[in-house]
């Protein structure tokens, strides 16, 4: 059961500056001092160099992908599901690449089956809501546009919402291309109260107060249990956001992992009351006492670049170590590109 990070920011998408860059630049370039750093060594050393030094957190808005085999459940189409999308394109030029790269073989695709015939696709895309930022990557999700494509699409109100799903974004004013013009058979699935079986999985919801509505959804599968809970906002001491707090913990209790909301500061989500989005030091509290193992922070600001981001993480790391000394909670930033394998084990935070 793999989970893999392919949007992490939220609101807007948001490429790291050329400043970003400079300043990781330097600081791998001050670690190579400290080394005497010969030229076959520095592979090796750049894999060596923490995460925040040899990558960027990420500025694609909001996708992920759970997956086990061939059954991908992909959760929100941001702008990172246009890079998920590149996976299941036919590329002539990468084709090429592989076999002058392993002559003989014969191409494999991710899941270490042989390509050609290439299978037809059978996806879910289950989203939260349809906030822009959380499907504004669907039109250039390149399945799409291959006739062999079943698309599913699950979620709340879905046919009201498929409205703000394809037909504006396909309006000729905004998209070149139709919806009723798409190759792949897309079908939309209302997600029921029961919650649905996807095998091996099964995926089940719950309401999160967010202005418009959205739904975190918790999936189980080969004994693990992953909460996705993003675009929520639970302030203040009134009866109503005490209950919706607490079914929020029991939804993620005992979670293995549990992707939150953490768009704020602490500082800022003072002044950012009410516009639906958490700060990483109440999560962490919530998921204490939920009795959560791995805790990863997700829906980063636009604003907030990547030095910015860990410090985030340090003070919400420092607060559960001081506030709650027996917690063994995990605590990381949901970073593009990371891949999490829960047959590995997910206390692992070295
Ligand atoms: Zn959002
Ligand atoms: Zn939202």
């Amino acid at each position: 059961m793999l989970i893999r990070f392919w949007g992490v920011r939220g609101s807007i998408p948001a490429p790291p500056s050329s400043y970003e860059l400079r300043d990781k630049i330097f600081k791998a370039l001050t670690m190579a001092l400290e080394t005497r750093l010969k030229p076959w060594d520095i592979p090796s050393f750049i894999n060596m160099l923490p995460h925040e030094v040899k990558s960027f957190v990420g500025g694609n808005t909001p996708c992920i992908e759970i997956s086990h085999g061939k059954r991908i459940l992909i959760f929100d189409a941001g702008s990172g599901i246009r890079n998920l999308g590149q996976l299941f394109t036919p590329s002539p030029a990468k084709d090429l690449l592989d076999a002058l790269e392993n002559p003989g073989v014969e191409h494999r695709d991710r899941h270490g089956e042989a390509d050609p015939p290439r299978p037809k696709l059978n996806l879910d895309l289950i989203l939260t809501h349809t906030h822009w930022d959380h499907i504004q990557g669907l039109p250039f999700f390149a399945p799409i546009y291959n006739p062999d494509t079943i698309l599913n699409i699950h979620g709340h109100d879905i046919q009201e919402k498929k409205r703000n799903l394809f037909i504006q974004q396909s309006d000729p004013s905004l998209f070149p291309l139709k919806f009723e013009d798409l190759p792949a058979k897309i079908i939309f699935h209302e997600f029921p109260d029961t919650g649905i079986v996807l095998e091996p999985f099964t995926v089940d919801s719950l309401a999160l107060p967010h202005p418009g509505g959205s739904h975190a959804f918790r999936v189980k599968g080969f004994g693990f249990t992953v909460v996705f809970a993003t675009d929520y906002e639970i302030a203040g001491d009134s009866a109503d956001a005490i209950a919706k707090k607490e079914a929020l913990k029991d939804f993620i209790a005992n979670s293995d992992v549990f992707i939150s909301d953490s768009q704020y500061s602490y500082t800022e989500s003072h002044s950012k009351e009410g516009w639906g989005h958490s700060s990483a030091l109440n999560i962490v509290e919530l998921a204490v006492q939920a009795g959560v193992k791995s805790l990863y922070l997700f829906h980063h600001d636009p604003n907030y670049d990547d030095q910015k981001l860990y410090d985030i993480l340090d003070k919400a790391s420092s607060y559960a170590r001081l506030l709650f000394p027996q917690s063994t909670l995990g605590i990381r930033l949901a970073a593009e590109d990371t891949v999490i394998d829960l047959s590995d084990d997910v206390d692992d935070f070295s």
